[in-house]
């Protein structure tokens, strides 16, 4: 399990402080809304879930082949029209994938390689004397060495692979995502070159230094579907299917983001307006024990609002069905401990 503490600057292996780098990130260039599309659909990988117990997990293979894919891009060796299928990118990807590995995760970058066309943005080929066809098996060595088969990724990501700046942001997305427990090590790996701030880009937000809207949306989005928008307090859910995406529910985070850098589903939950309120001010916490707890500070005949919330305690939390997905134990004792006493 990783602190939550605020991390010093980091090393991106060519000196360049992290936190330059994560301003860099944020600042605002026109137009964003693309770069958000673009990071909504990093954190919709279709990833599968493996293993039992606590050592079940989300495959690390497809969002580390896309870092192993901007290292590259990084230093010239590929572009987003022609990502190669050669040594150089399966060795990337083995340098991440040593990082992050789960139980049972094999060193299989052909498969990310091939099945990451099941996101759209990305299509596998292979060269022949007729030109180019989709690719239809996982690649293999011999392919790699004879430098026949490439990826050509398109929009909504292709356009924020280009600048350094832009791919720090989805960099940074899918490490939030993905593998926040690991955020240290693998930013470390990043092989950026250098970094250029755009003459007369605004300052960032001080406000939005960590609200990044296509990161919230992507949350907001695997929150909502793995708890099916249901309220993991009272069991609400009020979803109006014919307008998209307009539900009362939120995806609330169990450790702040500002705090643990950490967008993974376990550190999240889907509330009610009422409980996310709630929540946020202490009033009442999930614990690991699967009940809530409520706050000493509340007293029953001071208000039916409070009243409400008190008769919270010990009810069931509504977990979803993923074990993988469900709160992880490290977010639930921090609710717990910082309930106002
Ligand atoms: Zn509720």
């Amino acid at each position: 399990m990783g602190d939550v503490t605020f991390h010093p600057p980091l090393s991106t292996g060519f000196g360049l402080p992290y936190v330059l780098l994560h301003q860099l990130c944020h600042m605002r260039r026109a137009p964003r809304n693309d770069i958000n599309e673009a990071v909504e659909a990093l954190y919709h990988l279709h990833v599968s879930v493996v293993g039992s117990a606590s050592g079940r997990h989300e495959r690390p293979h497809k969002p580390i082949l896309l870092l192993a894919v901007m290292d590259l891009i990084a230093q010239g060796k590929v572009t987003p029209d022609h990502v190669s299928w050669g040594q150089e990118l399966r060795s990337r990807f083995s340098v991440y994938f040593e990082l992050v590995r789960g139980s049972n995760d094999q060193c299989t970058p052909e498969n990310p390689f091939l099945y990451l066309r099941q996101e759209k943005w990305w299509t596998p080929f292979q060269q022949d004397t007729k030109g180019a066809a989709p690719l239809e098996a996982t690649p293999t060595v011999g392919q790699a060495n004879a430098n026949i088969v490439f990826a050509k990724i398109v929009a909504p990501v292709a356009n924020w692979l280009i600048t350094p700046a832009d791919r720090l942001c989805l960099r940074e997305a899918l490490v939030a995502r993905y593998f926040p427990h690991a955020r240290e090590a693998v930013s470390r790996l990043f092989l950026e070159g250098s970094v250029q701030e755009t003459p007369g880009a605004p300052e960032p937000d001080a406000d939005d230094t960590y609200a990044h809207p296509g990161r919230s949306a992507g949350f907001r989005r695997k929150i909502l579907e793995i708890y099916d928008c249901q309220c993991a307090a009272c069991g609400l859910r009020i979803k109006l299917p014919q307008i998209k995406d307009l539900t009362f529910v939120d995806a609330a985070h169990l450790i702040p983001f500002e705090l643990g850098h950490n967008d993974h589903p376990s550190n999240g939950i889907a509330l009610c307006k009422n409980h996310h309120w709630a929540m946020d001010r202490f009033l009442i916490a999930p614990s690991p024990d699967g009940h809530w707890q409520v706050s000493a500070t509340l007293v029953a005949r001071r208000s039916p609002g409070e009243k409400e919330l008190l008769e919270l305690k010990n009810e069931r939390v509504l977990k979803p069905s993923e074990p993988a997905f469900q709160p992880s134990e490290e977010a639930l004792l921090w609710r717990c401990k910082r309930l106002a006493a």
